[in-house]
């Protein structure tokens, strides 16, 4: 693998292909023992976890059912610039057994706030599972059960992720090269 130009900024390999699509695969076995019999509702946070739910939802083959949500900042008066608000949610998250699906936990932050937003909503069990996760910025104190890859805290792009509404279609993923 080469390294890449997305936008100004040059970014080196970091994920193949074949290591994450082999995490996926042992995710998706975890998750199939835990969640047999159970239908899970797994919900995707859009957009960066567009390619992990799919390649996720491939490898598992109990019952269970899938949505998108997206997140975003509230406008009006009282905005931090970091408070979000979940959009496109249309099924019954009541009684359910819901994963939620992200690509990286940073700071935690952004799934804190998921979290309440659900759990307000009388779920029977709620887990995350994300993709990637830096450990070293976390400043939740946020429960992560299903962890693909633990990685420093450098900035990545690809399979999902974008840098400046780029990256996203790469196949494998990529970490900005040092200055
Ligand atoms: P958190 O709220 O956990 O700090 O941030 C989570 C969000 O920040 C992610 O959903 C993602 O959009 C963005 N983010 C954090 N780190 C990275 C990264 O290394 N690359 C990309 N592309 N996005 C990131």
């Amino acid at each position: 693998m080469d390294s890449i130009t997305v936008r100004d900024k040059e970014f080196v390999p970091y994920l193949t292909e074949a290591q994450i699509q082999q995490r996926i695969a042992e995710l998706a076995a975890e998750l199939e023992v835990d969640y047999a019999g159970k239908n899970p509702l797994f919900i995707g946070v859009l957009n960066g976890s567009f390619m992990f739910v799919a390649d996720l939802m491939k490898n598992l083959s109990i019952d269970c059912e899938i949505a998108f949500i997206r997140l975003s900042s509230y406008t009006g008066m009282e905005s931090t610039g970091s408070v979000k608000q979940v959009l496109g949610l249309q099924d019954n998250v009541f009684g359910r057994h819901i994963v939620l699906l992200e690509d990286i936990v940073d700071s935690g932050l952004t799934m804190e706030q998921t979290l309440v937003f659900f759990e307000e909503r009388g779920p029977k069990s709620i887990e995350i599972s994300t993709l990637l996760f830096k450990p070293e910025s976390l400043e939740k104190d946020l429960s992560l059960k299903y962890v693909g890859f633990e990685i420093p805290e450098k900035f990545v792009v690809g399979y999902g992720l974008d840098y400046d509404g780029h990256g996203r279609n790469l196949k494998d993923i990529y970490q900005l090269k040092e200055a």
